[in-house]
């Protein structure tokens, strides 16, 4: 059986598919089930191989996982911070979703979700319109007509397309995606369970969120794949962190994401090479309550992964305290040049966190710091690593 998901978009696809596999993960069957998945990355979208021993399971309990994984994760979300959970307040449309969710579970009635995420070649007159399509499928089953309607896929799940999307900027439009419950469902439970959502705020001022996810750019089980939720989250625990300086998030962020991964993790992921991508939302002026996108980047994932696995190695060696060294810059602007000079793998951003470095050590301790001739000669093997692949 194959699954592709409805080219909606590169995130909003990304998050439908982690839907998916968090939906497979919640069955009972899943270890056995989620190592014979494969996910196929196919640009816009992303084909998903069922093993047909477990068609069956999936076709009869999709609903029914799918109700359970969500009542969970927005659970888990919910109690860490109402805020979070309701991604800019829309907390009306997770409660509509879990009623659709629920009907779905409750009707007993099985959703071969093949027969509608189908691949682009199977599409004819819907291609156009894919989730006219899927609400004409569902609303088949009737206890769920009544709650098939549009959606309207958030700025958080679309950040291209979504509604707040900062209009001063000349010759961008803000439009709405509308897409149909069961693709939103998919996509918040994915964003849920696949991502970070980290709040902006210096002092007691709330300055905005930034969200990050990892998409896969290379064919992997949906093992594999559920790796990315260690670094999301161990043990369901949801990532916050406030920050304290108004000028550094942007880049920081994808430094502090992978901070306390295990090495093992790291190797894994370093094969599936992800991108991480990440968002940044800000108060709309004038508009209370309201988020606009101000940046959406993305960052080759293995050079970190790369960069921490290097650190990692040499944290027990007094001359590559590296980690060490990080932490006591963390949440300034000199932690942003150091991910500058692992992305760019320019040697003068590392030389001004060094600097940097000192001179929050001197301010701290009153005693200069100097770095080893061996520390140095290492970080400029590290920088002058001529392999493109990291
Ligand atoms: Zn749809």
């Amino acid at each position: 059986m194959e699954i592709a998901t409805p080219s909606h978009g590169q995130l909003l696809d990304t998050f439908i598919m982690y839907g998916i596999i968090r939906t497979i993960a919640q069955g009972e069957q899943y270890q056995e089930c989620m190592e014979r998945t494969r996910i196929k990355p196919e640009g816009e979208y992303y084909v998903i191989q069922i093993d047909k021993l477990d068609e069956h399971t999936i076709k009869d309990e999709f609903f029914k996982n799918l109700y359970e994984a969500y009542k969970r994760e927005y659970g888990i979300a919910r109690e860490k911070s109402p805020q979070v959970a309701a991604l800019q307040g829309e907390e009306k449309v997770f409660n509509k979703i879990e009623e659709f969710l629920k009907r779905g579970k409750n009707s007993r009635q099985t959703l071969d979700i093949s027969k509608l995420y189908k691949k682009p070649s199977e599409w004819e007159q819907w291609r156009s319109n894919k989730c006219k399509f899927h609400k004409k499928e569902l609303a088949q089953n009737p206890q769920l007509k009544e709650s098939v309607k549009d959606f309207t896929a958030q700025v958080s799940l679309s950040p291209q397309l979504g509604k707040y999307l900062y209009k001063s900027d000349e010759g961008i439009r803000a439009e709405q995606q509308k897409i149909c419950p069961l693709c939103i469902s998919l996509a918040l439970l994915g964003v849920l369970s696949y991502s970070v959502r980290m709040r902006l705020r210096e002092g007691r001022s709330f300055l905005g969120w930034q969200f990050a996810t990892l998409i896969p750019t290379k064919e992997a089980s949906a093992t594999g794949l559920s790796l990315f939720r260690r670094i999301f989250g161990k043990d369901d625990k949801l990532i916050i962190q406030p920050f304290y300086s108004e000028k550094m998030p942007e880049l920081i962020a994808p430094l502090l994401l992978f901070k306390d991964t295990d090495t093992n993790t790291l190797e894994t992921l370093q094969v599936l090479s992800p991108i991480l991508f990440t968002y940044r939302f800000d108060p709309s002026p004038g508009k209370a309550g309201v988020l606009a996108v101000r940046k959406v980047s993305e960052y080759p994932a293995s050079r970190l992964i790369k960069f921490y696995l290097y650190a990692k190695e040499r944290a027990s060696n007094e001359d590559g305290r590296l980690l060490d060294h990080m932490k006591l810059v963390e949440y300034s602007p000199y932690f942003s040049e150091l991910a500058l000079s692992i992305l760019t793998k320019d040697i003068e951003h590392f030389f001004s966190f060094l600097r940097g470095f000192a001179v929050e050590k001197r301010r701290r301790t009153r005693k200069l710091v100097f770095f080893s001739q061996a520390f140095v000669e290492q970080a400029l093997r590290f920088f002058s690593n001529s392999d493109d692949s990291i």
